[in-house]
């Protein structure tokens, strides 16, 4: 079998070539997995609907997304301008990962070649986040009854402060988000364990010693053993798991297209065991 991964050329936008965001990094992934036959043809997403968005967001935010009529304020605490290639992005991307998730269940592993934008909560963006692509996916599979108990498995440097908001009350679903204590946002949650049909895993590689925003300073091995364990530990119990990009922002572009990867080598080098 080979590892189903989704992607589409809109998961680029136009906000500037002098963005700090490296918003390159997802066409050249793409390319990088096509070329070291990682991948040999995507899944393509749709863009997510109104009402699949709704699980996880407010349907004022999300018509002041589509409608680009946030307030200057919101688009700020964002980072992005908002202009049409953003907001077909933020959909194409929440669709992309809402796909590997029904790929994630079909075939027990899949990947996103975007997606982890876990600073979004219900009303609003933050941190290069618009819409919560994990949190959508992952109401989007208890509403139909595809899972029931979820772990997001979040290890990208910054806590995934707009999932443990969203599920806050929720039950069905635990984020684990472990990361720097000096990085944003200033407060943790608890931790814990259940016994979980589905996993989510946002494979941040902001953790490197070499990112810009990051303050942990991983090697790229420490990454790939991070990846592998995280990877194997949940596939050889035949938990559906899907893995998405999460945050990276290396002072070496290609490295960083290079550490992306990682997840997606990770996970083919899994089914080939
Ligand atoms: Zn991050």
């Amino acid at each position: 079998m080979d590892l189903p991964v989704v992607n589409h050329e809109d998961y680029f936008a136009k906000i500037g070539d002098d963005h700090k965001f490296p918003i390159n990094k997802f066409g050249e992934l793409a390319n990088y997995l096509i070329q070291n036959k990682i991948v040999k043809k995507f899944h393509k997403p749709y863009a997510c609907s109104l009402e699949t968005l709704s699980y996880a967001h407010s349907k004022n935010y999300i018509s002041n997304v589509k409608n680009k009529t946030l307030s200057k304020e919101e688009v700020k605490k964002i980072g992005f301008p908002l202009v049409d290639s953003v907001v077909q992005r933020s959909l194409v991307a929440t669709g992309g990962t809402v796909l590997a998730s029904k790929l994630a269940i079909n075939y027990g592993i899949s990947c996103n070649t975007a997606g982890g934008s876990h600073h979004a909560n219900y009303n609003g963006g933050a941190g290069y986040c618009v819409f919560n692509d994990v949190a959508v996916a992952a109401h989007y599979l208890l509403n139909r009854g595809l899972a029931n108990k979820i772990l997001i498995v979040d290890l990208d440097v910054h806590q995934g402060n707009g999932n443990s908001e969203i599920f806050k009350e929720n039950r069905s679903v635990f984020t684990f988000s472990m990361h720097s204590k000096t990085n944003y946002p200033a407060k943790k949650s608890n931790i814990n364990q259940e016994n979980f049909d589905f996993v989510f895993y946002i494979a941040g590689v902001d953790i490197h010693f070499n990112d810009r925003l990051g303050k942990l300073k991983i090697s790229d091995e420490g990454i790939k053993s991070r990846d592998e364990l995280v990877i194997e530990n949940f596939f050889s119990k035949r938990i559906p798991f899907c893995g998405v990009l999460g945050g990276g922002y290396n002072k070496d572009f290609n490295k960083l297209v290079e550490l992306h990867s990682i997840l997606h080598k990770s996970c083919a080098k899994c089914i080939g065991l």
